[in-house]
């Protein structure tokens, strides 16, 4: 399933696309999607659904966050050798993970506004992976069935927060609006592999990130074994998995987000993100 949020910012309500990519509105279904809504259990229950009888959304449609919110928003560092040498950093030798705040979750076409105070706004594509179970000590072996389900996340950073300011990276991550996810949740099973996705981010038309998630130096079900050793993950946690090279802090010279820039992202079966900034 696709399942998405729909409607003005506020007020969305939870949907999926149908066979031929329209919206159907699942309000009589699920309150909203974030959370224990999206654990497998209540996902399996929208699974048997046919989309056919759901009411049709008609109209163009606001498409929001895939997600409401999150119990937690947990990202991987330097998950991409390339991405991790264009930085002038080190690979690690366990995954490097680290937290946005939650309030930064945003729609995937709302536009990205410039926070006060920073001059170094970056971008970062990633496979985002949503929890679907509780998670606590399960094996690489068992990992991905915990998961419900995929979507885009741009990572966005302020990298003199990020770099400069001391402490955790969680300053340089967390600015309202730092988080777009979506368009859509895409449940696991339309996902049998997510090492097998390209990922692909153009600034103005102009390709800038364009990767495999084969490339990442810890894998999904490595990633989530892996915290799952150290604390326990729940229903609607997004793990945003690590970006590939070409962000803007490894061009030559450094290029960082403007006022009217034009960001598009895209995932292969995962849709696309497209917003300027303001
Ligand atoms: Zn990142």
């Amino acid at each position: 399933m696709k399942l998405l949020r729909y409607g003005p910012l506020g007020q969305e309500r939870p949907g999926m696309i149908d066979a031929e990519g329209r919206i159907r509105d699942l309000s009589d279904h699920v309150t909203d999607f974030g959370g224990s809504t999206v654990a497998i259990s209540a996902l399996e229950r929208l699974h048997r659904l046919d989309p056919a009888n759901l009411p049709l959304v008609s109209g163009q449609q606001r498409i929001g966050a895939c997600l409401a919110d999150a119990p937690n928003f947990y990202a991987i560092g330097r998950n991409y050798a390339a991405h991790a040498a264009e930085t002038g950093s080190d690979l690690p030798t366990e995954p490097l993970v680290f937290n946005k705040a939650t309030s930064c979750i945003a729609g995937p076409f709302d536009a990205v506004p410039l926070p006060k105070g920073s001059d170094r706004i970056d971008w970062e594509i990633e496979l985002g992976v949503v929890i679907g179970a509780p998670t606590f000590n399960v094996s690489r072996r068992e990992a991905l069935s915990h998961v419900a389900g995929y979507c885009i996340v741009n990572d966005v950073s302020a990298r003199d927060w990020q770099k400069d300011r001391g402490g955790q990276w969680v300053k340089g991550k967390s600015a309202p609006g730092f988080g777009p996810i979506g368009p859509w949740l895409v449940t696991a099973d339309e996902v049998p592999d997510p090492q097998a996705l390209a990922l692909n981010l153009s600034l103005n038309g102009e390709m800038r990130q364009a990767a495999r998630t084969s490339d990442m130096v810890f894998d999904v079900a490595h990633l989530i074994s892996y915290m799952s050793g150290f604390l326990a993950l729940r229903p609607g946690d997004i793990i945003a998995t690590g970006t590939p090279e070409g962000v803007g802090l490894g061009a030559k010279p450094p290029r960082f987000l403007a006022k009217g820039d034009i960001l598009r992202l895209e995932i292969s079966g995962l849709g696309r993100q497209e917003y300027s900034v303001k």
